[in-house]
């Protein structure tokens, strides 16, 4: 986004730092954008004068609390890093399972944003990692918002105390579809207030500090690359792992994750990985995690059912622990880092969806956007969190003329996902760059509501301006 400044920045070093500067923000209706590590690919985190106020100071890793043998707890400041709070959970035997690929994204960026990673095929989003979050709201008045405490009542409202009284807002009526979703407020029947903040994209309160939740990370994993001949090959094995994966017999097979990569972007790595076959047409990655005592067995499950698929299992690259799982990692990466080579040399930005549909629906969403990449004769790849239904469809435009043709594709595709049920963001949000988007999905009247929404919290409009949607 061009044009984007600030007036001032802030580091705030406390929970009162960041008390007095809203304070004194809305006394003087200074907008204020908060950063985290700046890792968004929506724009949230960008200001258009004001103050940005970042959080990389309130940095402090708790101690882990004990719930159980199974559950533990761990209070961190929203300006955290992700992997950080991952490594010191691991080294004390325990695990956050959220897993954004990106390394530099903060807990409160993460939180802001509902993140999601390959692994929330089993683990979900970040939402079903947090107990309670503290937050500072664009009055400077403080609150903690612990889950399971404060929920909306029949007519969709939630009052709630705050370090200055008692405030009270009232959620859209408009229905989210029950899938993967990073679009708009948070409401489903019963909202816990907690939910609202989670993915508010910095627009309803700046959280400075989070508890998390923990588990007991699984001892070892194995994990394989399958290259198919045939995309739809490639959808029915997804279609039956799914399936396999909801039974929750320890011995059974349960993925930890289902990524896809479509012809047009595994041939854009291939000089890179020569183990692409010639003839391919769709890749599968998996993970599964287990025991060291049912490692061999499940590896053997899972190769009986790649081979009912017609594939010759010497093919397939398997990785056998977590280190080595470390090159699929890679290999990911190779993916968007090639794109952003392409996108470079051309000057022109990328088009990149976020869309999730409910997975009856996937196939059909899958041959939409082929047909109409096809028949605009625009260089795209597509790759994702095929075990969430959740696809990212890259479109690279030589030329201004061929990058508005993408965005208008992207309208297509949003009213498509939209029509099929669908969220038009499943873990990136909305930001500043996807507003149409999220109108075609909220409609006007969502957008209205939302607006209102934040207007009982922030009358003169200060925090994260232009996040979600513009006030007009
Ligand atoms: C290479 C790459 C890979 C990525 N992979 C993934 C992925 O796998 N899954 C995924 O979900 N995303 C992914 N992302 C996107 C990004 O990492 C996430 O959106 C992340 O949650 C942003 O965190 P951040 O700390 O960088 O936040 P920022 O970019 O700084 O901010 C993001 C938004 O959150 C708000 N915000 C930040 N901190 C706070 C706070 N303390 N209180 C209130 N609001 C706040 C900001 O105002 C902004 O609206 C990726 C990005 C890159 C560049």
């Amino acid at each position: 986004m061009l044009g984007a400044h600030a007036d001032k920045v802030v580091i705030a070093e406390s929970k009162e730092d960041v008390m007095a500067i809203m304070q004194k923000s809305s006394e003087t209706a200074t907008p204020v954008t908060v950063v985290g590590g700046a890792t968004g690919v929506t724009g949230g985190c960008l200001a258009f004068g004001g103050i940005i106020l970042s959080t990389e100071r309130l940095n402090d890793i708790g101690i882990i609390k004990t719930v159980s043998d199974r559950k533990a707890s761990i209070k961190v400041g929203a300006g955290s890093l992700v992997s950080d709070i991952k490594n010191y959970a691991l080294k004390n035997g325990w695990m956050y399972p959220p897993d954004p690929t990106e390394k530099n994204a903060t807990i409160g960026g993460n939180i802001s944003t509902n993140a999601s990673g390959g692994r929330g095929f089993k683990y979900g989003t970040t939402r079903d990692y947090i107990n309670c979050v503290d937050v500072v709201l664009p009055d400077g008045a403080f609150m903690s918002v612990k889950r399971g405490t404060v929920f909306a009542d029949s007519k969709n409202e939630i009052s709630f105390n705050t370090s200055n009284g008692t405030k009270k807002i009232k959620l859209p009526d408009y229905k989210l579809p029950k899938i993967k979703n990073a679009t708009g407020y948070f409401n489903y029947e019963n909202s816990d207030l907690i939910d609202v903040f989670i993915g508010s994209e910095g627009t309803l309160g700046v959280i400075v500090s989070a508890e998390l939740v923990l588990i007991k990370p699984f001892e070892t994993l194995f994990g394989g690359i399958i290259f198919f001949d045939e995309r739809k090959k490639s959808w029915n094995f997804v279609n039956e792992i799914r399936n396999l994966s909801k039974q929750k017999n320890s011995d059974a097979i349960n993925a930890l994750s289902l990524e896809y990569f479509d012809k047009n972007a595994l041939e854009l790595i291939k000089k890179d990985y020569p183990v692409i076959p010639s003839d391919v047409d769709a890749g599968i990655l998996f993970e599964q995690d287990c025991t060291k005592k049912n490692y061999d067995a499940l590896l053997d499950k899972w190769i009986k059912i790649i081979e009912k698929y017609g594939i010759d299992i010497n093919n397939v690259w398997f990785a056998t622990n977590e280190k080595e799982q470390e090159e699929f990692r890679k290999f990911r990466h190779k993916i968007p880092e090639r794109v952003n080579e392409i996108v470079k040399k051309y000057k022109i930005p990328k088009v990149g969806t976020d869309i999730a549909v409910p997975h009856d629906k996937l196939e059909k969403m899958i041959n939409f956007c082929e047909t109409t990449f096809n028949k605009e004769k625009l260089m795209h790849l597509t790759f994702g969190h095929i075990g969430e239904s959740h696809l990212h469809a890259n479109l690279i435009a030589s030329t201004k003329e061929e990058y508005e043709k993408c965005r208008s594709i992207y309208i297509q595709i949003a009213k498509k996902a939209v029509s099929l049920g669908g969220t038009v963001s499943a873990e990136h949000g909305i930001g500043k760059t996807k507003h149409p988007f999220a109108e075609i999905m909220l409609g006007k009247n969502g957008i209205e509501e939302m607006r209102k929404l934040k207007l009982s919290l922030d009358p003169s409009n200060i925090l994260g301006q232009n996040n979600i949607f513009k006030m007009k």
